[in-house]
C-alpha cells in the first residue's frame, strides 16, 4: 500500500515539517498489523513528495488475538495492496501530528492553504468509480482515477474494481489528511475494527466543518459505521442537532446499497444490535439464551463492561463449539472467571439463571415447539426474572423478498414458526402485560415499506414495582 504526498509550495520541503518527519531519512514504524515506513522520492525546494508505504502481514492479520473481527478469513486477500482502513490507522498513528493540523516550527504554514496532491496507488471501490468522484470533488478535489486490470499479462481477464486515485487541490495538509482518515474506511467494505460507538466521535471529530455539507453524508455515514443503524441515527442526531427536525434521514435512504453491496450479514446486524441494546442497558451480569455457537458471547466477553456472561444452550455440541470460539482452554484466570457455558433448556425453570441483569435471546423461539412456548415464557419472565430481555425472531412478511425462499416456506427447517409483526407485537404485549414487563419493537435489518425488516426485537423492561 503507497500513499504519496506532493507539494510545490516553496519551500517544498517544508513538508517535512508539516508532517513531522524529515525528508533526508528513512522511517519505520512498527504497527500492530504490521509496518510503516515514510520516506521521501523527491525533495527539493521547488517539489517535495512524501511516501507512506504500508507493509501488512495478511498472516497476522488471519492469525490470533489480531483476527477478532476481520471478516477476511482466508491467509489470501487484498489487505496488503489496497488502501484500506489500516491506511486511516496508519495515518492516525504515523502522522498523527499532521493529521491533528500541529506543527510548532511552522505555526502560520500548517494553517495554510498549500498545493497538495495524493495519490493512493490502489484504491478498491467495487460500485464502479463514480463514488471516488462523489465523494472527493464536493470537497474540492481534482480527482483522477486509472483502473486496474487484473492482471497485465491476461488482459482478457478484464478490469479490477481497484484504482489508482489521485486528489489536488490548494488546501491544508490536515484537512486533506482528515478527508483520508475517514473516506478511505468508507470506501472499504473490510473494516478491521469493531465499530463502536467510539466510531462516532471519530466521525464526527474528523468530519467537522464538512462532513455536514457533503451531499453524500448519509452514505459517508452508513458506510463508516458499516451499516449499523443505531450508530447511524446516533451520528446522524448528532451531526444536525442544531438543524430544524427532518424526518428520520437515515431511514429514509433508499435501502438498497445496503442491501446489495457487502452487506453486514443480517445474522451480524442482529448480533450488534443487540449488543448495543445490553452495553447501553448498562447491565453487567448477562445471559445469552440459546446462545447456540457463542457469536454474541464472543462479542459480549470483549467488552470489559460485561462481569458475568454465561451462555445457556440445549445442545452440547454447539457448546462444544462456543467453547472452542472463545477459546476457553487459554483464557487468562480472570477472562475464565467471567464466562460460564451452561446446558439447559429454556423451557424448564432453572435455578441457575436467577440474579441476572439482563438476558438476549437472539433467534431462538422459533426452534421452540408452539405448545412449550407458555414453559419458555414462565421459565423466563417469571422465574429468571431479568430486568431487561432483548428478544429476537425472524419477521415472516420479509421473506416474500427474498426470491430464493419459496412462497409460505421458512427460513429454517428447524424453525416451528415464524410470526408476522403484528402477531410477534401481539405476543410480546401480551407477555409483557402478564408478567409486568414494558416493551419496545425494533426492527433489524433494511425495512421495506410494506415488509418490514427482516428480523424484529423485542426489548423488554421490568416495570417499577
Ligand atoms: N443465539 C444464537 C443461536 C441461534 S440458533 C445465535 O444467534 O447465533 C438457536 C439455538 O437455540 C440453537 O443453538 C439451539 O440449540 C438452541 N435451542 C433450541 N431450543 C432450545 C431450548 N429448548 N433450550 C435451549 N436452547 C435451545
Amino acid at each position: 500500500m503507497l500513499l504519496t504526498i506532493t507539494t510545490t509550495h516553496q519551500p517544498a520541503t517544508d513538508l517535512g515539517y508539516l508532517l513531522h518527519k524529515h525528508p533526508d531519512r528513512v522511517q519505520k514504524f512498527k504497527l500492530a498489523f504490521g509496518k510503516a515506513h515514510v520516506f521521501y522520492p523527491e525533495a527539493t525546494a521547488e517539489r517535495c513528495t512524501a511516501a507512506l508505504l504500508m507493509e501488512i502481514n495478511p498472516v497476522d492479520l488471519v492469525r490470533g488475538r489480531k483476527r477478532q473481527d476481520f471478516a477476511l478469513k482466508q491467509y489470501v486477500n487484498d489487505r496488503p495492496y489496497v488502501a484500506s482502513s489500516f491506511l486511516s490507522v496508519a495515518i492516525a498513528q504515523v502522522l498523527g501530528t499532521a493529521l491533528n493540523g500541529r506543527c510548532k516550527d511552522r505555526p502560520l504554514l500548517v494553517k495554510t492553504p498549500i498545493p497538495l496532491e495524493v495519490t493512493l496507488a490502489a484504491v478498491p471501490c467495487q460500485t464502479g468509480e463514480k463514488l471516488l468522484y462523489d465523494l472527493f470533488e464536493p470537497l474540492g478535489y481534482r480527482v483522477k482515477t486509472a483502473r486496474m486490470t487484473l492482471d497485465e499479462r491476461f488482459p482478457e481477464w478484464g478490469n479490477s474494481h481497484i484504482y489508482q486515485l489521485t486528489l489536488a487541490q490548494t488546501i491544508t495538509l490536515a484537512e486533506l489528511l482528515t478527508h483520508l482518515y475517514v473516506l478511505i474506511p468508507v470506501l472499504d467494505n473490510e473494516k478491521h475494527y469493531y465499530v463502536g460507538d467510539h466510531e462516532v466521535d471519530k466521525l464526527l471529530t474528523k468530519g467537522e466543518g464538512w462532513l455536514k455539507e457533503h451531499p453524500l453524508r448519509e452514505v459517508i455515514i452508513r458506510r463508516y459505521l458499516k451499516y449499523q443503524r443505531s450508530l447511524q441515527r446516533l451520528a446522524v442526531e448528532r451531526l444536525t442537532a442544531d438543524d430544524p427536525p427532518a424526518d428520520n434521514e437515515v431511514e429514509a435512504q433508499d435501502q438498497e446499497e445496503a442491501m446489495l453491496e457487502w452487506p453486514l450479514s443480517l445474522h451480524q446486524q442482529r448480533l450488534a444490535a443487540v449488543f448495543q441494546v445490553l452495553k447501553d442497558d448498562g447491565a453487567q451480569r448477562v445471559l445469552d439464551l440459546g446462545c447456540g455457537e457463542g457469536q454474541l458471547l464472543q462479542r459480549l466477553l470483549k467488552e470489559p463492561h460485561f462481569q458475568k456472561i454465561v451462555g445457556v444452550d440445549v445442545s452440547t455440541l454447539s457448546l462444544e463449539r462456543a467453547a472452542q470460539r472463545l477459546h476457553l482452554d487459554r483464557l487468562s484466570e480472570r477472562q475464565r472467571q467471567r464466562i460460564q457455558l451452561i446446558q439447559g433448556s429454556l423451557t424448564y425453570r432453572d435455578a441457575r439463571l436467577k440474579g441476572y441483569d439482563a438476558a438476549a435471546v437472539v433467534e431462538v423461539i422459533e426452534h421452540l415447539e408452539p405448545e412449550r412456548l407458555a414453559a419458555f415464557e414462565r421459565a423466563l419472565f417469571e422465574f429468571a426474572r431479568p430486568n431487561l430481555i432483548v428478544l429476537t425472531t425472524p419477521n415472516r412478511e420479509y421473506n416474500a423478498v427474498w426470491e430464493t425462499l419459496p412462497a409460505g416456506t421458512l427460513r429454517h427447517r428447524d424453525h416451528r414458526f415464524e410470526w408476522t409483526r403484528a402477531e410477534f407485537e401481539a405476543w410480546t404485549a401480551d407477555v409483557g402485560t402478564r408478567f409486568g414487563y414494558e416493551v419496545t419493537i425494533k426492527p433489524v435489518g433494511p425495512v421495506e415499506d410494506q415488509l418490514g425488516a427482516p428480523s424484529q426485537m423485542a426489548v423488554f423492561r421490568l416495570g417499577e414495582g
